[in-house]
């Protein structure tokens, strides 16, 4: 039988095809009239996309790379950071904070779960410059309230900078970037933005500027001050990634095109999507008899699940491969063959979510040996569809 090629990874995601087409045909020079028009334009709709008057600059790296220009353009050696941490990209925080020599509080949530914001109250200090946060642990699947958190720095230590990193909240959470106080919020590409790995993307604050001029760690090629200084003349400071700058303002033009050509809508409906797809693919699983991996606070960017005791999550992610050529995440590190991860973030629709649970059926009947029907994966799934179209 024919098994196309699926990705249900939460990075990389599936590319949009008019993405695709826009990367190919971008055969231009970056020091040119024609690029600065494709740059400005994208600059003007990722605006749009994080909602946020604040700048947002593009960044030629992976989103990590957004993550060390936000360490190193905020931080001096020494100061005192708070980082909430509750899976392997907080920790990644963590890492990146004592590489630029702060010196680093940790606040965790174990796997699955998190904060407690009465912890996070007594924990958060005015000598914290930047307090480091997921908005979407992706290693986990769980949502961590970035609102809340926004207005308990407000409360107790209106100074400290709120640094949060969006690489999968963006597209499948709702963000009040101004209102809240987010001083810098990152995104990368290979994302919900449905292009390929290469670019991330982070709005600043102008908290986040001031603070900039008197921070000492050393930077270069991620220096922010002078991306923004290029940004206002339509370029970047070095050789952009120009294809997937292309790629990006065509994916843009589609989320737009999703809401009658208005990006503020569309951002919302491509949200909207990913938590109904969430919500189905939850309600799926568990009539199959998994268990919720963050039942608690899940993330629309992702599902986790756990697999029954004795049972390793390699199987289940190797016979999707091999069975139906589909590709799920695993667990990370100590959470590999514990769980797996299937994304919602960016292209993906209802039907890819009802072939998926189908999919599942399968191999839960015949890799776990659970006691499966067919269908009851995919009638969970229908529910949630019908209830959310009706509501
Ligand atoms: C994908 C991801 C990253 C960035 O990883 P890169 O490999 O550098 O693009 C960071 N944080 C989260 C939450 C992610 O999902």
């Amino acid at each position: 039988m024919i098994r196309k090629t699926r990705l249900f990874t939460p990075g990389p995601t599936p590319l949009l095809p008019a993405a695709q087409f826009a990367m190919a045909a971008a055969d231009i020079h970056h020091r040119t009239p024609e690029f600065r028009a494709l740059y400005q334009k994208v600059l003007a709709q990722l605006k749009v996309f994080v909602g946020t008057k604040n700048d947002v600059l593009l960044l030629s790296s992976s989103g990590t790379g957004a993550m060390e220009a936000a360490v190193s353009n905020l931080t001096s050696p020494g100061d005192n950071v708070l980082v909430l941490t509750a899976g392997k990209f907080g920790e990644r925080w963590v890492d990146l904070a004592k590489a630029f020599g702060c010196q680093v509080d940790v606040l965790k949530a174990p796997y699955g779960q998190t904060f407690d914001l009465a912890e996070v109250r007594k924990t958060l200090k005015p000598e914290h410059r930047v307090l480091f946060v997921q908005a979407t642990e992706t290693s986990t699947a769980v949502r961590h309230d970035v609102e809340a958190l926004a207005r308990l720095i407000k409360e107790v230590s209106p100074g400290t900078l709120l640094v949060v990193d969006g690489i999968t909240g963006l597209g499948t959470t709702h963000f009040d970037v101004d209102n809240w106080g987010i001083d810098i919020l990152i995104g990368g590409s290979q994302k919900a933005v449905m292009i390929p790995p290469g670019l991330a993307y982070l709005s600043v604050s102008d908290k986040a500027w001031a603070a900039m001029e008197k921070s000492k760690n050393p930077r270069y090629y991620f220096d922010l001050r002078k991306e923004r200084k290029n940004a206002l003349k339509g370029e970047s400071a070095y050789t952009p990634a120009v294809a997937l700058i292309a790629g990006l303002g065509a994916a843009l033009d589609y989320i737009a095109g999703q809401a009658g050509g208005d990006l503020e809508k569309g951002r919302i409906a491509l949200v909207n999507n990913a938590q109904v797809n969430a919500a189905a693919t939850r309600a799926g699983l568990v009539a199959l008899g998994f268990t919720l991996f963050a039942p608690t606070a899940p993330a629309a960017a992702a599902t986790a699940v756990a697999v029954p005791e004795g049972m390793d999550s390699s199987d289940v992610v190797k016979a999707l491969k091999t069975r139906f050529a589909s590709v799920i995440a695993n667990g990370q590190g100590e959470m590999k063959g514990k769980i797996f991860r299937i994304a919602h973030l960016g292209f993906f629709d209802f039907l890819d979510t009802i072939a998926l649970l189908g999919a599942m059926e399968h191999i839960a009947k015949d890799t776990l040996k659970l006691p499966v029907r067919y269908g009851q994966a995919v009638a969970a799934a229908q529910q949630v569809y019908a209830d959310a179209v009706k509501s």
